[in-house]
């Protein structure tokens, strides 16, 4: 009989694990904790939270909360456990952490399906299934084996580069224009500075506040460096650099500097400001990239990021149920596949406990609702075209409606994304029983 084997009990090992479990499945889930920490983790609870505490807001019409409703519709515990371990934190979903570590182990540990086996895990067979749920700072000796005898040497990241990406429909197109570099295509979106513009956008962007590197980060950041810190290198430098405006031209005038937007999805609701990876913090982020007057309103759907952060090239490697296109028997989940954060991550976990679940019972797997969220961000990393980056929930990636108001179109994509993932929560219960 196959085995099923987690590597990994963060947020997302552990909801595969419980989610097996439910459907009557036995697992072996491995961690190696206590026996090794990775630089971040210190606590030998599972489903540890290393950061903040915070698992984003509730309401349905921001995409972390509707991330969350439509777990909760399949039964995550992950977002169950935090609402009985709840801090007050306004309209976000925050939680006590040593709580929350603990309940979640204490689940796994009362459950008879489940074997958790504490130590390193270096190498998969071919004979069991397995789900790697690492994370993003997963041990050496399972990089390696993966690098060498999985992916042929290619296909693994180690740190993120993240540029930010903005709506479509926020940016004011009269400050620029379509086009591409050299050519009649009209890939980019060119945002215009002039001169005083750049003077103004460069001042504020060396002087902004950054994020401190983390001591085991710092050798990651060499190949690819921050926009600010090429600023910092002379006044010229962007201009040969990111904004340059060489080989484009508006109304027969190359422009003083230009920062091009690329389009970061099929249907080119979200683009991305090239070459603009970051260490300002967030807030600083709004504030300084608003100064491109193409972008003075521009709602971010994702801000930029340099971290270390394991990854794998999903779009590459991975059909629609999150497992390898080239050996069947091998699934990945959490943050490892290129989603970002503890909800998207523990999401991935339930996705793909569910379909090896089907699998497993001899059933076909079944694809996810169209117009859901988390459906957008599996979409988004199995099938992302050009260079792939890490991406969280935003509603960029969830099925477009026409409807002006911004607010009432969210709640409307909500409604329609909450009714298609009970739909579909039905119907997969009535094929797996
Ligand atoms: C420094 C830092 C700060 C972060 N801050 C935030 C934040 O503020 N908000 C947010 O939403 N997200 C944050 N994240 C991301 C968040 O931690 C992840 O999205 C989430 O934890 C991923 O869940 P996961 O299950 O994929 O991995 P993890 O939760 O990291 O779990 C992976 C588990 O695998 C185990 N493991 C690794 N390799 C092996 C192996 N070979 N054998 C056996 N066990 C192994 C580890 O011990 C760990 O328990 C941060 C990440 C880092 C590194």
């Amino acid at each position: 009989m196959q085995k099923i084997n987690i590597i990994g009990g963060g947020l997302a090992g552990v909801e595969a694990a419980l989610c097996l479990s439910r459907y009557g499945l036995k697992v072996n889930l491995f961690d190696m904790k206590p026996e090794k920490f990775s630089e971040v983790h210190k606590n030998e609870n599972l489903s540890e939270i290393v950061c903040s505490n915070s698992f984003g807001n509730m309401s349905i019409s921001t995409s972390s909360g509707l991330l969350k409703k439509e777990m909760e519709i399949l039964d995550s515990e992950v977002v169950k456990t935090a609402y009985s371990v709840k801090v007050d934190a306004g309209g976000a979903l925050a939680v006590d952490r040593e709580k929350f570590s603990y309940e979640m182990t204490q689940k796994v540990k009362k459950d008879n399906n489940i074997n958790i086996v504490r130590r390193v895990v270096e190498k998969l067979d071919n004979e069991n299934i397995w789900i790697v749920a690492c994370g993003p700072l997963c041990d050496n000796s399972l990089t390696d084996y993966l690098q060498k005898e999985v992916f042929d040497n290619k296909f693994l990241n180690f740190f993120d580069a993240i540029a930010p990406i903005v709506y479509t429909d926020s940016i004011d197109t009269s400050k620029g224009f379509w086009g591409s570099r050299y050519s009649d295509d009209k890939d980019y979106f060119n945002c215009i500075l002039n001169e005083d513009e750049y003077n103004e956008f460069y001042e504020n962007l060396i002087s902004a506040e950054k994020v401190k590197v983390k001591e085991f980060e710092q050798n990651y950041f060499e190949a690819c460096l921050p926009i600010e810190e090429i600023a910092k290198r002379g006044k010229q430098t962007l201009l040969f650099g990111p904004l340059k405006p060489v080989g484009l031209e508006y109304n027969s005038k190359r422009p003083f500097a230009v920062v091009q937007l690329r389009k970061e999805n099929r249907e080119g609701s979200l683009l991305s400001l090239v070459g603009f990876q970051t260490k300002l913090t967030y807030k600083e982020q709004k504030r300084v990239f608003s100064l491109i007057p193409a972008l003075k309103n521009a709602e971010f759907a994702k801000l930029g990021s340099l971290h270390k952060n394991t990854f794998i090239d999903s779009p590459k490697l991975l059909n629609h149920f999150l497992q390898l296109k080239n050996r069947q028997n091998i699934f990945f989940a959490g943050q490892i596949t290129g989603v970002e954060g503890y909800m998207a991550s523990a999401a991935t976990g339930i996705f793909a406990g569910m379909n090896i679940a089907l699998l497993v019972k001899g059933k076909n797997m079944m694809n996810l609702p169209k117009n859901t969220m988390l459906n957008g961000l599996v979409e988004y990393i199995t099938t992302k075209e050009g260079e792939f980056q890490p991406m969280s929930e935003n509603f960029g990636l969830v099925e477009p409606i026409k409807m002006k108001n911004k607010k009432l179109r969210r709640e409307k994509q909500a409604e329609i994304a909450i009714e298609h993932m009970k739909k579909w929560r039905e119907d997969y219960e009535s094929i797996i029983t």
